[in-house]
């Protein structure tokens, strides 16, 4: 089972990103401020991470709330996930802007249901059809809404992040954070330290000019990251995306431990504890799979986005399934126990808790991982809409997997051929246990695209 995918104009998967100025207007940010207003009562939290052009679009989507009568709650700076862990606590809403991973230039806004999680397919499509046609409903002057300010938001995430972990979990252990002057900058190094961590930091200022690296923590940005845990002898050191929703990690040699082995890690410690799915995309590693069942844990996979994730892990609980873990391989994490969000300050922090009482460092546990071989390749296509069908007919004896594009398995080796954002590109993914099959499978791809 699961959730499936609706075509959406201006919301992405992720929500409504584009470039400060250009696309991302404040005239933007008030229309979907009056169209989430006109679809909704009571009071709305609303957010930011550290970009420059956050406050002029948390206004402009606040006096749109305001006018339709919703109360606005402005929590100021914060990440992603201690807005939606405040809303489920106490908001009737929420609207993060934010452009997650993006260079500093972009800015964007996510919308987040009652219950924290980011607004679904459906609710999306009647958002935009209101921005588009203008579908507003303004109130009187008596009706307009109040407006007030939560400078403590996010010490309330942090102390609902350190309360699921044992007191002192992390005493003896050195860790390095970088928020990479994004939003983290406020939650991650006060949550490590508050579980008994000595910390250290860098690009810890909130600064929307992003002076130290890109918002995006790739391997080239955190070089500075890896240094510092060399030279302090940390046992790891933890970065985040711009609105830390996401978490990686190096290990105590500074090397980037790649994120669904991440994930595997993580997934290992839960599923050694509890029984039941782990929930992920059809993009992510074979070895999330192999982890979960050596543990007697199962997967259910579900299509690119972690919105699916989250939605199909609620429905899957809803029915009665027991679901113990889940997110995406890229580093965001989503704890069903802590909230249906992928969070990075609680992988952070789970990150401690897998290390505590344990005399192997990070880069031993994760060497003791399986290895699988990934090929990743792009193509252009003429008809990336007739292609799912294509390749049904191309492959008629596998058993394919149609959760999101097409997903062939074989066994311990599978492909994931699946069209991505709006151009005619097809991207193409093989992983296998054995080199061999991999480049065997993935060749067979290449000669069905010359065809
Ligand atoms: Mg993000």
């Amino acid at each position: 089972m699961s959730v499936k995918k609706l075509e959406k104009k201006l919301f992405g998967t992720n929500g409504v990103r584009g470039v400060t100025g250009v696309d991302m207007t404040p005239d933007l940010a008030l229309s979907i401020g009056m169209a989430f207003g006109s679809m909704r009562k009571g009071r709305i939290a609303v957010g930011r991470d550290t970009r420059t052009s956050g406050p002029a679009l948390s206004s402009a989507v606040a006096a749109g709330l305001l006018s339709t009568g919703c109360d606005v709650v402005d929590c100021g700076v914060l990440p992603t996930p201690a807005l939606q862990f405040l809303v489920r606590e106490r908001f009737d809403g929420g609207v993060m802007i934010t452009a997650s991973h993006n260079p500093p230039e972009y800015n964007g806004i996510k919308v987040i249901e009652p219950d924290g999680t980011e607004m679904g397919d459906v609710e999306t499509v009647a958002l935009e059809q209101r921005v588009f046609s203008k579908d507003f409903t303004s109130a009187d002057w008596d009706g307009v809404g109040e407006e007030e300010r939560a400078p403590g938001a996010a010490e309330e995430y942090v102390r609902a992040v350190v309360s699921r972990f044992e007191p002192g979990i992390g005493k003896g252990i050195t860790v390095v954070a970088d928020p990479g002057c994004g939003a983290a900058a406020r939650t991650t190094a006060r949550i490590l330290s508050r579980l008994g961590c000595r910390v250290l930091t860098i690009n810890a200022l909130e600064d929307g000019t992003f002076p130290g690296r890109m918002p995006e923590p790739s391997i080239e940005g955190l070089s500075a990251l890896a240094d510092l845990v060399r030279s302090t002898g940390a046992a790891f050191g933890v970065a985040h995306d711009g609105d830390a929703d996401r978490a990686v990690f190096v290990d105590e040699t500074g090397t980037y431990v790649e994120e669904n082995k991440e994930f595997a890690l993580v997934e290992r410690y839960i599923c050694a504890k509890k029984k039941g799915a782990v929930v992920t995309p059809v993009s992510s590693s074979l070895l999330i799979e192999t982890v979960a069942r050596d543990a007697g844990c199962s997967v259910v996979y579900t299509p690119v986005g972690s919105i699916y994730v989250a939605r199909t892990m609620i429905d899957l609980i809803a029915k009665g399934t027991p679901v113990v873990f889940g997110g995406e391989g890229n580093g965001g994490l989503i704890f069903p126990d802590h909230q249906f969000c992928r969070d990075g300050g609680m992988t952070a922090a789970m990150m401690v808790a897998i290390l505590a009482g344990k005399n192997q460092p990070l880069s031993a546990l994760v060497a003791e991982l399986p290895v699988f071989h990934l090929i990743k390749d792009k193509r252009r296509v003429n008809d990336p809409g007739s292609l799912v069908k294509k390749v049904q007919d191309a492959f008629p004896g596998d058993n394919l997997d149609l959760t999101d594009g097409v997903r062939i398995n074989r066994g311990q080796t599978w492909a994931l051929i699946r069209q991505s954002g709006p151009e005619p590109l097809v991207r193409v993914m093989v992983e296998s246990d054995s080199k061999k099959k991999a480049e065997a499978l993935y060749n067979e791809i290449m000669l069905f695209f010359r065809e």
